[in-house]
């Protein structure tokens, strides 16, 4: 076990180099550093602002813009323009079938628990790749603002964000480019921000509440010994800002006596409209009346008709924060404070409600669309060991995880993880009646195990007959104070278990360990490259099983044309996964899926959707 000291926790030699603070936001992203007056600061690269708008366009000569100006083409090239994509992150095509519709670009269906991708033009993107692009835009503004390298970043996500949502987003950081010391709860950063929980004397609990553009979260958090523990967490993933414009357009229209249906068809012009009344809406911070027109069409609106077109939407943030006190089984005398994150809660009536639920004034001194970044930037100053008025906890300096398929490192304890820590995932079987599970555990920061050092291996065996994807193995890491590793593989259908104990730090020195991320830093972009032809690759290898089990199975449902035609698709698939071209496997996927599709719906056959799910280990 290693205290977080410069060396150990960043496994860089160049202590002076600073280590930057990253909100990736869903609608606006933006980096903060630690100034040398110690003063967290957010950065605004040749004044193009402060905010980058969180959306990425592919244009047809292949170059990609981020930020404002690949907003523009929402409107102009909504196929090619992708915006939300921390909504996908870390997502299956099931996660978000509800709300496919939301997107205007494509995202594809192929029907399975593995994460989603997006296709624009030729190309499938992943949503890491997405999240990459606007991560990397961030490190070159913090790079040409700074004019110093920034290569290493403490990033948030929102506090309800699930394992693979992490890792997903630790993963997006790897790929710009950067090395990701910590992900941190978005609540947590704008509580560090606020100077809550910088004192390891201090026991509070307090109310973070987040409106965002198109999202709406409030947590609840209690501080102890300077860890911030989540105690609940409520919201909608779907209400934010945008419904105010939304709101306030409608109401236009109807005052105007105009047609929806026929005005939404001049796109320029709804556009037009919906940034009017954003504009409109900030207004209101400083006026009381606009009164303004498009063309046409008078846009006029004063505070107070404001106020009473948004009240049912902030009656709901209200309600939300009710149940997560309710959740977190305390009353509103139990807040010590209350945050205000987010930049609808720049909104009069926003702060005063949720004053007046609370019952106490918020902290709102700070930018609300800032306070998350600041707080990132004040976390990785930290971690970099700049704080030693701040308790360093004990963390596990590399990370620990499991073999996948294609010799993939999954991680199931991230390295920085405050010790004692447990952690666990699920896994399933690749193979129909397979009755052993080898599981290999390593630890490292490649994304290779075969780069990684080894420190057990096992089998589970026993797992009765059953078909690929239906066993439930559960595996469990548990690393206690004293550095003991405690592995546990639980299949959870049958109860079949075993157990192994190993100490990660055992026959290992802290210069191998610096090494080990040194390595991690030079082979990231090629690791991660790696990472995903292994993942399309093996994807292809359980469609083309899936796929020939499903036609041995359901020969006598199809013609003998649909049957020749799928086994020539297979063999071209089989070809292709040779190839050691991503899009091309993607490609190739896509095009089975979408022909073998009308045969499963035909059949009503579950076979193809349910040997699929879960990640399978070998
Ligand atoms: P996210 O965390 O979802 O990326 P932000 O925290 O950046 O989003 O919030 C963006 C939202 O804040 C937008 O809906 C924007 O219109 C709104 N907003 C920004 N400034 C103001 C303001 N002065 N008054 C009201 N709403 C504002
Ligand atoms: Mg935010």
């Amino acid at each position: 076990m290693a205290k977080v000291s410069i060396n150990l926790a960043t496994g860089s030699l160049q202590k002076e180099e600073l280590i930057v603070g990253i909100d990736l936001g869903t609608t606006n992203s933006l980096v903060a550093f630690i100034d040398p007056d110690k003063d967290p600061k957010v950065i605004n690269d040749a004044g193009k602002g402060v905010l980058v708008p969180s959306v990425v366009h592919f244009g047809q000569a292949g170059d990609i813009t981020v930020g404002n100006e690949a907003k523009e083409y929402l409107i102009t090239d909504p196929q090619n323009t992708v915006f939300s994509v921390k909504r996908l992150l870390g997502r299956s095509y099931n996660d978000i079938e509800n709300y496919k519709d939301f997107f205007s670009y494509k995202v594809i269906d192929d029907n399975t628990e593995s994460l989603v991708k997006i296709k624009v033009g030729d190309k499938f993107y992943t949503p890491i790749e997405l999240s990459a692009l606007i991560l990397k835009e961030l490190k070159e503004r913090a790079e040409h603002a700074l004019k110093t390298p920034v290569n290493r970043a403490v990033i948030t996500v929102p506090a309800y964000f699930n394992d693979s949502q992490r890792q997903a987003t630790r993963d997006a950081g790897k790929l710009a480019g950067l090395d990701v010391l910590r992900i941190v709860n978005e609540p947590t950063a704008a509580s560090l921000a606020y100077g809550i929980g910088l004192n390891p004397d201090e026991t509070k609990t307090i109310a973070v509440y987040d409106l965002g553009g198109g999202t709406f979260d409030v947590s609840i958090l209690q501080i102890q010994n300077g860890i911030f523990e989540v105690l609940s967490t409520n919201g909608d993933t779907f209400l934010g800002g945008d419904d105010f414009d939304r709101a306030i357009v409608d109401y236009w229209i109807d005052k105007n006596n105009l047609d929806k249906n026929e005005l939404f068809k001049n796109r320029e012009l709804a556009q037009q409209l919906r940034l009017k009344a954003e504009a409109t809406k900030k207004a209101f911070a400083h006026q009381s009346l606009v009164n303004e027109k498009i063309g046409d069409i008078w846009c006029t609106l004063d505070r107070n008709t404001f106020n009473e077109l948004i009240l049912p939407k902030v009656q709901q943030t209200i309600d939300c924060c009710r149940n997560a006190l309710k959740d977190a089984g305390l009353s509103i005398a139990d807040i010590d404070e209350v945050v205000m994150v987010g930049g609808s809660t720049r909104t009069t009536l926003v702060k005063k409600m949720v004053a007046d639920f609370f019952e106490r004034p918020v902290h709102d001194d700070l930018n609300p669309d800032e306070v998350v970044a600041l707080g990132a930037a004040i976390q990785a100053d930290i971690l970099a060991g700049n704080r030693r008025d701040i308790l360093l906890l004990d963390v596990t300096p590399l990370s620990l995880g499991i073999e996948t398929m294609g010799g993939l490192m999954d991680v199931i304890i991230p390295r920085n993880s405050k010790v004692p820590t447990k952690a666990g995932r699920q896994y399933t079987t690749s193979i129909d009646g397979q009755a052993n599970m080898k599981i290999a555990v390593y630890q490292g920061e490649r994304d290779l195990v075969k780069e990684n050092r080894k420190l057990a291996e096992f089998d589970l065996k026993g797992i009765p007959g059953m078909p690929a994807g239906f066993p439930k193995v559960d595996i469990n890491f548990l690393l206690n104070a004293d550095g003991i590793l405690k592995i546990q593989a639980l299949e959870l259908r049958s109860g079949v278990k075993q157990e192994v104990e190993v100490t990660p730090t055992y026959g290992i020195t802290d210069d191998q360990v610096e090494q080990m991320l040194m390595d991690s830093i030079t082979h990231a972009q090629d690791d991660v490259s790696q990472r995903m032809l292994i993942e399309a690759r093996t994807e292809g290898e359980q469609m083309t099983y899936t796929v020939e089990r499903f036609l041995q199975k359901n020969a006598a449902y199809l013609d003998i044309d649909e049957i020749s035609s799928t086994q020539k698709k297979v063999e071209k698939l089989k070809e292709v996964l040779t190839s050691g071209d991503k899009d091309l496997i993607h490609k190739t996927i896509d095009d089975l899926n979408e022909y073998t599709r009308p045969f499963a719906e035909r059949l009503m056959d579950v076979a193809i959707s349910t040997a699929m799910k879960g990640k399978s280990i070998e």
